[in-house]
């Protein structure tokens, strides 16, 4: 592991895929980018998740004039991560809407995200000039709320603490279509670093308990059939379930944190290895593990100092 964060070097960019999955549902996925949901309900639109700047939302923009002119009226934030939110003036929608974590987290910790997110993985933020500002939730819950478009009704579930605390999920029960942020991810590694990992599968549980027979996660192609639904949920759960049971292994038996990360890259390279964005988020992953095994119940906060400094260490450089 050199001085530079893993990411700094992926400078490829992704092909787009823009494709429909039920009568109001569309999947805007990017080979393992992160992805926006749309739902085009009778009347107005609603994007889930934006990109990272205004300039990567306008291509988003662009695909949805494609197929229709209702007006964007919704903008929902699964949850409070720069890479998917700070897109969110390009759509001029009226309501910006956000659980309340969510909205808890950025006041608290938006800032810093925001900076260690452009730092550690600067490709994902073209034009990162037209950044006006952090995103504020127009709107916000606690637990669930039912968005009507017309005759189509939009869920929002806050179905427990995964990815962060804030997690929401948008379900169209109608159509089955699950646009799960995050908390579910399909070929690509999980980020763990501001994650609750105890808590994590049993949200899984309840997610998995919707039912859903088609699924947008949060980075890799939709799924779009109930066998690969399941092949994501069981994936993510996987990944979380060995990472944080090597970590506490490790943690138990007095490891520092250089070791643990060691054992636990080597332990889960041979399963998890090849999904995207691995070797980016282990560092993080496990730091937020070990700290979690030994009981720091709340993530800390990340800053672009406290990443180079984990990375430094972890180079054994620190
Ligand atoms: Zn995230």
């Amino acid at each position: 592991m050199g001085k530079e964060f893993a990411s700094r070097a992926d400078l490829e960019a992704k092909r787009i895929t823009f494709s429909e999955l039920s009568e109001h549902a569309y999947a805007y996925t990017a080979e393992g980018d992160p992805n926006t949901g749309i739902v085009i309900g009778d009347d107005a639109v609603m994007v889930i998740d934006t990109q990272a700047t205004p300039a990567m939302a306008r291509d988003v923009i662009d695909r949805v004039r494609g197929v229709t002119d209702k007006p964007i009226k919704y903008v929902v934030l699964t949850h409070y991560h720069a890479v998917r939110v700070l897109g969110a003036s390009a759509y001029g929608a009226e309501h910006v809407i956000a659980s309340q974590d969510t909205y808890d987290l950025i006041v608290e910790r938006g800032e810093q995200d925001y900076q260690s997110e452009y730092e550690r993985f600067p490709r994902l933020f073209q034009a990162v000039d037209s950044i006006p500002g952090l995103t504020w939730p127009t709107i916000t819950f606690r637990g669930e709320m039912t968005i009507r478009m017309g005759k189509t009704e939009v869920k929002l579930l806050q179905l427990g603490r995964g990815h962060t605390k804030g997690d929401t999920v948008v379900w169209l029960p109608a159509e089955k279509v699950l646009f799960s942020g995050d908390l579910v991810e399909y070929g690509a590694t999980p980020y763990t670093g501001d994650a609750y990992l105890t808590d994590w599968p049993q949200t899984l549980d309840r997610v998995a308990a919707l039912g859903a027979e088609k699924l947008v996660p949060g980075r890799g192609d939709a799924a779009t059939t109930p066998a690969t639904v399941k092949a994501a949920l069981d994936g993510t759960r996987e990944f979380i379930v060995q990472l944080f049971e090597a970590v506490q292994a490790g943690r138990a038996s007095g490891k520092d944190l250089r070791r643990v990360y060691e054992d636990a890259s080597a332990a889960l390279r041979p399963r998890f290895g090849q999904w995207v964005i691995f070797d980016h988020c282990l560092p993080f992953d496990v730091s937020r593990a070990y700290d979690e095994a030994g009981g720091f119940r709340d993530p800390r906060i990340w800053t672009a100092e406290r990443d180079a400094q984990l990375w430094q260490a972890l180079a054994g450089e620190g």
